[in-house]
């Protein structure tokens, strides 16, 4: 779309309200609204933001060590091919911003412009990448005491979980559709209130503006029907996590053929296919700090949870944190595809699926030997045979995952020092203030911004 295409569709859709939307490096999707009159000069010249909200956490506290203060401005520019018409609000449209400089280029800290620079990465070695969220979420009741109580005690897939959250669910993906987001399955999930819709995969870009609608319109649907929806890693202590599983594969830039595929291969992965599972799993301990990207997080990301816990690989391996996903009969050369278990919806999509793509192009690049597929859960293993098959423990904490990003070379040049810094000590900041709480506090907060 062009900016004029855009402005027209306002006009027809006699839309009062654009919400320009970004992540920040908390996770939280912020913005600014343009009114409709003034969207067109919003869209050529900008919305002014200080750099400072960079360096804000998820508890709305400044960190002065991200090299980011009071002093400067930036331009948030909204991107026309992300307009949307929200169907859950009067006369409101959503667009996604990339972060400008007053130079006029990408500015450093944008991580929408990370992830754009990793897709043009990409290009130059002639691949595009396709990639889909598989959120699971939360519905709870708030109770009149203040606490959150699960919408179903159902069982896993059970069909009475069906009925419990129809209504819901039902208006959720009629508002995805309209927005241009394909649902594919639903279930309910293992934990109390918890349920999964997947949506068909995207260009990444797409995938990742994909995800904040997704998380946008779950929680304001959910909210229409008196509900809290939550995507908080981990809602309960006693219940499942909710993950946001990433499948992606890589195609060729030129033609319609996805380059993960070999029919000769035992499981229909190919050698670049092996060698880019084979970055994501070097990387893997740095790149859980920005997909597993709070505090919450590593209370997720545990043995026997099928949320991985391990650096393991294997074919259909819940357990393992990168899956070769089988293919689907009548479209098995389209459907080949990896799945990042070790991912969750506290991440900033642009930020994980960005850092994804370095660290698999990383292993292309350096054409890593195929790491030999795991057949069994990796937690049944002895520790010395974990260690004979070069399968380590996942970071415990955030505070690991960052020591491991601030030591992982390939990732700290992707995302370049301006980033970083401001990424690092963000998410330091949240383990200062988390730490001086208790466990309760955690969850409640966690299960409110996500
Ligand atoms: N809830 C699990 C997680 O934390 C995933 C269960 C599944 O879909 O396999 O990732
Ligand atoms: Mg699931």
């Amino acid at each position: 779309m062009t900016i004029d295409e855009v402005v027209r569709e306002v006009e027809n859709n006699k839309i009062q309200q654009i919400q320009c939307l970004y992540v920040d490096n908390g996770g939280i999707v912020r913005g600014k609204v343009s009114s409709a009159k003034t969207l067109k000069q919003h869209m050529v010249g900008g919305i002014g933001l200080t750099p400072a909200m960079q360096a804000m956490n998820m508890m709305d506290e400044l960190n002065l060590d991200s090299g980011l203060g009071p002093v400067g401005e930036i331009r948030l520019i909204p991107d026309p091919e992300s307009f949307r018409v929200l169907p859950y609000l009067s006369r409101t449209a959503s667009m996604m911003c990339d972060m400008v400089a007053l130079t006029g280029n990408p500015w450093t800290v944008c991580s929408r412009s990370f992830l754009r620079r990793q897709v043009d990465h990409a290009k130059t070695l002639g691949f595009r990448i396709i990639a889909a969220y598989e959120d699971e979420f939360s519905l709870a009741h708030a109770t009149p005491e203040g606490s959150y109580v699960p919408l179903d005690p159902t069982l896993c897939f059970s069909s009475s979980g069906m009925v419990a959250a129809h209504a819901v669910i039902a208006d959720i993906m009629d508002a995805l559709e309209s927005q241009g987001i394909d649902p594919e399955q639903y279930y309910p999930e293992l934990g109390h209130g918890q349920h999964e819709l997947s949506v068909s995969p995207r260009e990444v870009l797409q995938a990742a503006d994909n995800q904040v609608r997704y998380r946008e319109t779950v929680r304001a649907v959910a909210a229409q029907h008196g509900l809290k929806a939550s995507f908080a890693p981990k809602p309960w202590p006693d219940q499942a996590g909710n993950g946001a599983h990433i499948h992606f594969s890589v195609w060729d830039i030129d033609a319609d053929r996805n380059v993960f595929w070999d029919p000769d291969d035992p499981y229909h992965l190919s050698m670049l296919g092996y060698q880019f599972a084979a970055g994501v799993l070097a990387h893997l301990p740095a790149l859980v700090a920005l997909t597993c990207a709070s505090v919450n997080s590593y209370r997720r990301l545990n043995p026997r949870s099928w949320s991985s816990a391990y650096t393991a690989f294997g074919p259909d391996n819940r357990e393992a944190a990168v899956r070769i996903a089988s293919v689907f009969w009548g479209n098995e050369a389209r459907s080949i595809n990896l799945e990042l278990k070790a991912s969750d919806s506290s991440a900033n999509p642009y930020l994980a699926l960005g850092g994804l793509i370095a660290a698999g192009l990383d292993g292309v690049a350096r054409q890593l030997p195929p790491v030999p597929p795991l057949l069994v859960d990796p937690a049944t293993l002895s520790d010395a045979e974990r260690e004979k098959r070069h399968i380590a423990r996942l970071p415990q904490s955030l505070g690991e995952a960052l020591d491991a990003l601030e030591k992982d070379e390939v990732l700290k040049e992707a995302l370049g020092p301006d980033l970083l810094t401001a990424y690092v000590s963000v998410k330091r900041s949240e383990i200062a203030h988390f730490r001086l709480h208790d466990a309760e506090y955690e969850f409640r907060q966690h299960f409110e911004k996500f």
